[in-house]
């Protein structure tokens, strides 16, 4: 029995309503769906929900909780960016994510393109792609701070392009040396990691994040993982699952069910 935890609707840069999705999550089966809305960030709003769409948005979800009952467990979560201003409270659990590298007054956004990838090294990193690398996961290590966190998000997202146009060698030492450091203080927390095949549905990459050498060290080291979708139509929700539920298996990965534990 599947379900999906890291769902987008219109109420952020979602293609779909949170009716659609449920709606395609009863047909296909799934015995829960939780709507993670990307939280509103002040500084750029290109692609969060608005203060007032993130208040629509929890009437939605709770209506639909409703609707659903007894057929399909529907929770209303969000996807908490580090930087994000939105309300701490009354969500049912948080992805914790980075989508931005803090500099100086600069919100650099890693997952925008390869080209503003490399403008951003160039303005900010002295042309270095492991400086922006290493300033990424240190902001990734602190996604615990992130209020009510439940789940590490997309662990690896700034090498979202580096399959089609690579920015940095995933093996470099000094890449290793940043995503390790994160990881160690992460594992520290406790907390799940994704398995996220989002950008595998969007056809950006051929494995989840985080890649399968970080999976493998995670794993070696007692992470559990949760396998989520990060569906932004009804096409991409559970997106091969199965496949990536037996490869993360066999690499030594506890799964867990729920962001609820
Ligand atoms: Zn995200
Ligand atoms: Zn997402």
């Amino acid at each position: 029995m599947r379900a999906d935890f890291h769902v987008h609707t219109v109420f952020c840069d979602g293609a779909a309503s949170p009716g659609e999705m449920a709606g395609t999550a009863l047909r296909l089966g799934l015995w829960a769906l939780g709507f993670s809305g990307h939280s509103h960030t002040p500084f750029d709003e290109s692609w969060c929900m608005s203060p007032s769409g993130t208040e629509a948005y929890r009437r939605e979800v709770q209506a639909l909780k409703a609707q659903y009952a007894g057929r399909l467990e529907i929770l209303c979560g969000l996807e908490r960016d580090l930087y994000s201003d939105a309300p701490e409270d009354g969500w049912d659990y948080v992805i914790g994510s980075v989508h931005y590298v803090r500099a100086g007054e600069d919100y650099l956004p890693v997952d925008e393109s390869p080209e503003l990838l490399r403008a951003w090294a160039e303005t900010h990193f002295g042309g270095d792609p492991y400086a922006f690398a290493e300033a990424y996961y240190a902001e990734v290590s602190r996604v615990p701070e992130i209020p009510g966190c439940s789940v590490i998000g997309h662990f690896d997202l700034i090498a979202k392009f580096n399959e089609r146009e690579p920015f940095l060698d995933e093996t470099h030492p000094r890449y290793a040396a940043a995503w390790r450091k994160a990881a160690d203080a992460l594992l520290e927390s406790g907390l799940p990691f994704e398995i996220n095949t989002g950008a595998i549905a969007r056809g950006y990459r051929s494995v989840p994040y985080p890649a399968p050498p970080i999976l493998r060290w995670l794993a070696e080291r007692g992470a559990r993982f949760l396998l989520s979708g990060d569906s932004h139509s009804p096409e991409a929700l559970c997106f091969q699952f199965d496949r990536w539920e037996r490869e993360a298996r066999a690499l030594g990965c506890r799964m867990i069910e729920s962001p609820l534990g």
